[in-house]
């Protein structure tokens, strides 16, 4: 078996791209660039083929050792024929991003979502290593999930399984992007909370946190840590709300999937060890006596790396 693999996290912000070892876990090397979505995506493929190859020349490995180059792009995608179908974070629809790279490259092409890689990760050297039976919660920008059950990913009749963000946990509740009322992601995601502290701040509530805003920035997950820790009311206000709801969200998939172990990770999870904290606390508490007495649960462990890595093994994954 070739033991290398190329993997590509594509995101909204960055594409990150790494080899790796997948016998050890190990990246070899990474190269990252910005996505700058507003270029359009001629412009992302073009970055993502220059990155493989400044992969190749960086660490001098023969593509023929090579097996796979998988890639996990945040949106909606076309598993079996490489296509990213929707994503409106990149800008890209229907593109054909495995025709595009194996144009380039004699190397098979995997595409995933950006949430399923991350748990491939998780589950090949992270959190979940040694677990079949789980579910990633991820916190960023947006909140999304991806279901494992005997070590395969769940992805449903459309390929859309697990997208937590959009269970509604109020009927009459906030709009969401994708239309409805009330979905979890419009509480528990960086951007509720940022909606919620921005709002507040203009009604003229004092935080701590404009010692750290700059103007025309958006709040970071940081920046809400630092605020947390010098005991801010307004921030722990909005953080307490959201980790109401995210854990009303967990505690309803652990009951409906009874899940072994429920990894949580992203941006706002990695940062904000309260928020961590906290919501693990609450959800056990609105779980069901059963599940609630057995379910564990863990903070993601490979931060960043955990797309790549996960990519790396989408060649593995049973379509
Ligand atoms: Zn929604």
């Amino acid at each position: 078996m070739k033991k290398y693999s190329v993997g590509i996290d594509l995101g909204g912000t960055k594409i990150l791209t790494a080899l790796v070892n997948k016998e050890t876990g190990e990246v070899l090397a990474t190269v990252k660039k910005k996505t700058k979505k507003d270029k359009g995506p001629k412009n992302i493929v073009r970055k993502m083929i220059e990155s493989i190859e400044e992969l190749f020349d960086e660490t001098n490995i023969p593509q023929d050792e090579i097996s796979s180059i998988g890639i996990g792009a945040a949106g909606q995608i076309d598993r079996e024929n490489g296509i990213i179908i929707g994503a409106p974070n990149l800008d890209c629809y229907d593109l054909n991003i495995k025709e595009h790279i194996s144009s380039r490259f004699s190397i098979p092409v995997y595409l995933g979502n950006d949430v399923e890689i991350a748990a491939m990760g998780e589950m090949a050297f992270g959190a979940a290593k040694g677990c079949d039976d789980f579910v990633c919660v991820f916190v960023g920008t947006g909140v999304g999930s991806a279901i494992v059950k005997n070590g395969s990913i769940i992805t449903g009749a459309t390929g859309t399984a697990g997208e937590i963000g959009h269970i509604i946990v109020d009927l009459n509740g906030r709009p969401c992007a994708c239309g409805a009322h009330g979905c979890l992601e419009a509480y528990a995601s960086r951007s509720a909370i940022e909606k919620r502290i921005e709002g507040a701040l203009k009604k003229g509530r004092h935080s701590v946190i404009l010692d750290y805003l700059e103007s025309g920035k958006s709040i970071t997950s940081g920046m809400i840590r630092k605020s947390i820790e010098r005991e801010d009311e307004l921030v722990t206000a909005c953080v307490d709300e959201a980790s109401e709801y995210l854990s009303g969200g967990i505690a309803s998939i652990i009951n409906f999937i009874n899940p072994k172990l429920v990894v949580l990770g992203g941006g706002l999870i990695d940062a904000v060890d309260y928020f961590y904290k906290n919501t693990v606390r609450k959800a056990r508490a609105k779980s069901l006596p059963v599940p609630a007495s057995k379910i564990e649960f863990k903070k993601a462990a490979l931060g960043d790396f955990s797309g790549v890595i996960g990519a790396a093994f989408l060649e593995c994954r049973k379509l």
